[in-house]
This record gives structure tokens, C-alpha cells and sequence, in this order.
């Protein structure tokens, strides 16, 4: 059954961090779409840690914002609580993480939506994808008996197809805690020839704040001069004004007490069989494998700023409830402890995902778009970009425009998907920093550099983001040459060299030579160099401007040799190769080699050299093939 007002461009099912970013850059590049989601009164949830960013974290949604995506702007909105992580460290490692407000994060991303007049919703379970003869998806049937009809479909599912919540010996449906599992995508898609494979995640106990002693665990405080996530934000709260979070550890006894329901755990006990998160292990997971560690470390968070509950970080479990309840309260400082929600362990349907290109829509059906973690990944961050991404690409795709791809030297949102397409993941994908091998490049401080021109390029990004992209742009352009036509003379900067016990000057030199010195840093040479501060501040004071020039200076060299590789790089992603390219005739290929690009289907001889499996002759072979 279908109703006139059941017609759209886009269709995008489930509303949560992938789902919101596909709906709103759809909806804002001009295509009617429609939002279905079980509950709308879940759109944004944050299944797990109400927290944004993080290590390499940090840097996704800060490329969503540079695109014109809306996780940054809400995470400003409703964060308790704001850390630049890795300060200690290189530019290209800094990660902005913030604390958020769980409740007031879905308020806020909901409001975000209903502000885009083609954005539509609807409360309902999809049940089925409407796929023709040709293999394309034309729209979704609903539980409710709605054919509800589109030009393209997003499937942004998360951890609900055929979603199984494990909490010790028991274990029932659910998509996460008090919500149902999704029943029919999978088997519908698997009719289609898709493969379908299972992972599982887990989180920890929630607890009751007034039942902790916080005399016994360590305060951690929010920066004190905040950054914002998105560069449409000027100021976050200070210090004083966002909660603190709490460090504590277990130990030996909370240990033992874990142990004694190892037999009843899902995780040893065979009920259990998919693979979770390597890098974000269970405790019961961390005390077996890390045997010989006596204590790990767990971090007790805010959930927001309106209630008592709190989130225990590090302690991810699906042991069975009365074993987390006695390990907890063998924890200093949770003696006396109250929890209000277990911790448990889902285990739910995702697609491998090679079988998606590199513009998230499907291998095997046309305008059918897959992103978030159905397509293998774990975190919100790298759902919300691979949404973002979906949405881009299906609007455009109805629209007949090309596709945008962004590259692995553009973005970290390139590195995440180049690695799903051509490397697949049997396990949970998350992002790191190591993953990137140009990350000097992407940085969480440029990613407006990087990226708000391609936003404002496919409609995405607003006026203000534009204007505001331009004018640092330039103010930065204007800085970089006052720095540059600067010239330090001995007399103002030698004792302060001295005193940095670095070598003084003998003759003048100019302003980029001297800041590469690893001991002298942008504030201290402006505090002594009155002329050059006055001449900086009549072009800009903004911190991160100045900052900007700061490491495009003292990383000059590192950023050049980068370039330059990227460049080399994209040499070999401008040769492509044709979809139709039949591998199997081409007898000089290694027999891995073209199974692997079989499988793959790689559009271009870059992407080919990045899957496993495909070695440096192969791909000899490939270009020497392709020439003739
Ligand atoms: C128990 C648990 C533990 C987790 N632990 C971690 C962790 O340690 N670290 C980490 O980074 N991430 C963790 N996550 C993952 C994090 O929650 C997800 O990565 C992120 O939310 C994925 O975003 P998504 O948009 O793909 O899916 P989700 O946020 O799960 O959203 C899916 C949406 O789709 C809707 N939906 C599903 N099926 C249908 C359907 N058939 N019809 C209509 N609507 C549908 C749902 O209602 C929901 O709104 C955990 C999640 C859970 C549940």
C-alpha cells in the first residue's frame, strides 16, 4: 500500500548518528526526504558513552563540521564538559573530546533536524527494501504495511538488525537497552546476494552519583580555554563553569570478584561467538587476557547536567548482574555504590564492507546506500561521517552530479571509508590516528581548510560557514606574510633564547627560521617581539589563526614532504579502471591477487594497491594490462 505522501528522494532508516547526518546533508543539498526511525523519540541516542571525540575521534566530527555537518555544532551545544586530548604531543595528534549531555545531545540534534523544511519523519520499523528486477532500490515497506517510495535508500540500522542483548546467562532481542531488534533487512538483503556477517560491543554499568565517595578518586577538570568542535561556535564554557569527571581504579579484589562469574559469562561460556571491539575490551576481557595487570583504569562520567547518573568508563561488561553489582562495589570508592542500568553485550547483523564503493551506495543494488555501523564500524564519529557522506552522494546521485569521494591525503572521513571498501573488517572498525599515514596533514586544526570549499562546493555549506572560512582563510594568508617579511634581530630575542638555552642570534634572520627551533613556541616570541605583535594583532588576534601559522611554520618542512607524497598518490587515483574489467583474464595476476580485486572491484590502480592481498606485481600487471 502506498499513500500520495509517501513519495520521496531520499529514504533514510534509523535516526541515529549515521541516519542524522544522512537526513540533514540529503535534506539541505534539496532532496525530499523522509527520516523512519522506530522511535523518534530516540533520534541522536547515544547507545553507549555520552561523549564525543576523542583520539582521531575528534578530527571526524571536526571534518563533519567542515563540511557542513551538524554533530560539531550539537556537540557545543550540550557538552558538560571539554579536553583537548594529546597537547603534550605534535599538532596532528591533538583530538578535542567532549562530555556530553545524553539527553540534551538528542534534544538538540532533534531540533537541528526539524529546522530543514525537506526534512520529513516518520515513527515506523522498515521491514523490507523494495528492490526491482534491475536491482535497484526504489523505496521501503514498513511494519505497518507502508510502501513508502523514494529515488534512493540509506540504511543506517546500527546495532538492531537482529540485534541479541547478553547480560550473563540471559540474552533476549533488543537493538540496545529498551529498544527492539530490527527483524527483516537482513534476510531481505541476503536474499539479494548480499553477505552478511556479525559483530558484537558492549557497555558498562550506569550507576547513581550521590551513592559514590568521591573522596577516594581523583577529579579531572575540563580545559580551561576550551576548543569548540565546530568552527561555527566561539566560545564553550570555561573551567569552572562544566562538571568534572572521576578516575578510579579496580584492583586485585574487584578482580577476583569478576572471576567468579566467568562461568556464567557469555563472553567464555560459547554464547557469545561474534567479534567486539579489540581496542575497547570488556573488563572481564581485560583482567583474562591481561592477567598480570593487578589494577586497570576506569573513569566515572557525567551523564549531564541534570542528573545523578553516571557512566562508568572501563568497565564494560556482560557478566551476570549480581557479579557487577558485588565487583563494583569492591571498587574504593564505591562501597556503597547504587547502579541503575547493568552493563550488558550486544551482538547484531553488519555488511562486510567491500560490498559498498567507495560513495557508500551498495555493489549490488543501485541507490541503495549503506553507512554507520552496519557497514562494520563502531563509535558515533565514524558513524555520523559515513552518514554525512551517504547523504551526500545519494542527493547527488538522484540529481545526476558526480560523486564526491574524499581522499585518504583529505580527510580522515577518506581514510575510514578507503579502509571499509578495499580492506573489509571482521571486527569492529574504529578510527586511530595510525591509520592515517598523511595525518600531518589532517588535522583537527585545518580541517575547515581542508574541506568547507568542497562543502560550500555541493550546497552544503551555509553563508555564515562560508564567510566565516574566508575570512580566516585570508586572515591567515595576511599573517603568514607579516611572518614571513619579519625579520628577528638579536637584540630583542637573545635572552630569551638564552634562558630556553638555545643559541642566540649573531645577525638578524627572518621570523620562520627561528620558530622552528623546537624550544621557542608562538606566545613567548610574540611576548618578547612588541613590533611583531603589534603587526600580528593588526591583521588578526585570533588565537587560532596565529596558532594556524604557528604549525604551518614549525612543520614546514614535515608538511612539504607530506604534500608531496599525496600528490604522488593521487597520481595513481587519477588511473581508473573500468567496473567491467574482467579479472580473471588477466593470466599474469597472482591467484590471491585476483580474488582480492574480484571481490573488491577497486576504481582506480590506488585503491587496488591498498587491498591486502593485491602485491606490487600484481599491480604492475594491472597497469601494463590497463595501458594496452
Ligand atoms: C551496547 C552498546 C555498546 C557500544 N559500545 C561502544 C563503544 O564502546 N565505543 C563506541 O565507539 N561505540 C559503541 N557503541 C556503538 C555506538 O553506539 C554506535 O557506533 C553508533 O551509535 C552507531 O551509529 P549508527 O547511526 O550506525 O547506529 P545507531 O546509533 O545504533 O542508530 C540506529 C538507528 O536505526 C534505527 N533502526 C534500526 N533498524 C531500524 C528499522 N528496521 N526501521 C527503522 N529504524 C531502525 C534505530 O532505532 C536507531 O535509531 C555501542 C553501542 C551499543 C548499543
Amino acid at each position: 500500500m502506498s499513500s500520495p505522501i509517501s513519495r520521496y528522494n531520499v529514504i533514510v532508516v534509523g535516526g541515529g548518528h549515521a541516519g542524522s547526518e544522512a537526513a540533514a546533508a540529503a535534506a539541505r543539498m534539496g532532496a525530499r526526504t523522509l527520516l523512519v526511525s522506530m522511535n523518534l523519540n530516540a533520534i541522536g541516542q547515544m547507545s553507549c558513552n555520552p561523549a564525543m571525540g576523542g583520539v582521531a575521534k575528534g578530527q571526524l566530527v571536526r571534518e563533519i563540521d567542515a563540511l557542513g555537518g551538524i554533530s560539531g555544532i550539537v556537540t557545543d551545544q550540550t557538552g558538560v564538559q571539554f579536553r583537548m586530548l594529546n597537547r603534550s604531543k605534535g599538532p596532528a595528534m591533538w583530538s578535542p573530546r567532549a562530555q556530553s549531555d545524553r539527553m540534551l545531545y538528542a534534544q538538540k540534534l532533534r531540533e537541528q533536524l526539524e529546522a530543514i523544511p525537506t526534512l520529513h519523519f516518520r515513527q515506523d520499523n522498515v521491514t523490507q527494501i523494495l528492490i526491482n528486477d534491475k536491482k535497484e532500490a526504489y523505496g521501503v515497506l514498513t511494519q505497518t504495511g507502508q510502501e513508502l517510495l523514494a529515488n534512493a535508500v540509506i540504511v543506517t540500522s546500527g546495532t538492531f538488525l537482529n540485534g541479541l542483548i547478553h547480560i550473563g546467562e540471559k540474552n533476549y532481542g533488543g537493538g540496545r537497552s529498551g529498544e527492539r531488534a530490527s527483524k527483516g533487512i537482513t534476510e531481505c538483503l541476503i536474499e539479494q546476494g548480499f553477505e552478511a556477517g556479525r559483530l558484537k560491543t558492549g557497555t558498562p554499568p550506569r550507576v547513581d552519583g550521590r551513592s559514590v565517595n568521591y573522596d577516594k578518586l581523583e577529579e579531572q577538570f575540563g580545559d580551561d580555554d576550551p576548543s569548540p568542535f565546530s568552527f561555527l561556535t566561539d566560545k564553550l564554557p570555561g573551567k569552572e563553569e562544566q562538571l568534572s569527571c572521576w578516575i578510579g581504579y579496580t584492583d586485585p579484589d574487584v578482580h577476583d570478584m569478576l572471576r567468579t562469574g566467568f562461568d556464567r559469562s557469555p563472553m567464555f561460556n560459547g554464547a557469545i561467538k561474534s567479534t567486539g571491539p579489540r581496542y575497547c575490551p570488556s573488563i572481564e576481557d581485560k583482567i583474562n587476557r591481561f592477567a598480570d595487570r593487578d589494577r586497570h583504569q576506569l573513569f566515572l562520567e557525567p551523564e549531564g547536567w541534570n542528573t545523578y547518573e553516571m557512566y562508568l568508563n572501563g568497565f564494560s561488561t556482560s557478566l551476570p548482574e549480581d557479579v557487577q553489582y558485588k565487583a563494583l562495589r569492591s571498587i574504593a570508592g564505591f562501597e556503597e555504590v547504587i547502579m541503575i542500568r547493568p552493563g550488558y553485550a550486544i551482538e547484531y547483523d553488519y555488511f562486510p564492507p567491500h560490498q559498498i564503493h567507495r560513495n557508500m551506495e551498495t555493489k549490488l543494488v543501485s541507490n541503495l546506500f549503506f553507512a554507520g555501523q552496519i557497514n562494520g564500524t563502531t563509535g558515533y564519529e565514524e558513524a555520523a561521517c559515513q552518514g554525512l557522506m551517504a547523504g551526500i552522494n545519494a542527493a547527488r546521485k538522484i540529481k545526476g552530479e558526480d560523486e564526491v569521494v574524499l581522499s585518504r591525503a583529505q580527510a580522515y572521513i577518506g581514510v575510514l571509508i578507503d579502509d571499509l571498501v578495499n580492506k573489509g573488517t571482521e571486527e569492529p572498525y574504529r578510527m586511530f590516528t595510525s591509520r592515517a599515514e598523511h595525518r600531518i596533514l589532517l588535522r583537527q586544526d585545518n580541517a575547515d581548510l581542508r574541506l568547507t570549499q568542497i562543502g560550500r562546493d555541493i550546497g552544503l555549506a551555509t553563508d555564515e560557514r562560508y564567510n566565516r572560512y574566508t575570512k580566516r582563510r585570508s586572515d591567515i594568508d595576511d599573517l603568514t606574510k607579516v611572518f614571513q617579511d619579519h625579520s628577528v634581530r638579536p637584540e630583542v630575542y637573545n635572552a630569551l633564547l638564552e634562558k630556553l638555552d638555545t643559541t642566540p642570534l649573531k645577525q638578524p634572520i627572518k621570523f620562520p627560521n627561528l620558530i622552528t627551533r623546537p624550544q621557542l613556541n608562538m606566545w613567548d616570541m610574540l611576548e618578547v617581539d612588541a613590533e611583531l605583535k603589534e603587526k600580528v594583532f593588526a591583521v588578526s588576534s585570533s588565537k587560532t589563526e596565529i596558532e594556524q601559522c604557528e604549525i604551518q611554520f614549525k612543520y614546514a618542512g614535515y608538511i612539504q614532504k607530506e604534500f608531496e607524497m599525496a600528490e604522488e598518490m593521487s597520481k595513481k587515483e587519477d588511473m581508473r579502471i573500468p567496473t567491467y574489467l574482467q579479472y580473471d583474464r588477466i593470466h599474469s595476476l597472482s591467484s590471491e591477487g585476483r580474488l582480492k580485486l574480484e571481490k573488491v572491484r577497486p576504481e582506480t590502480i590506488g585503491q587496488a594497491g591498498r587491498i591486502s592481498g593485491v602485491s606490487a606485481s600484481d599491480l604492475a600487471v594491472l597497469m601494463v594490462y590497463l595501458k594496452n
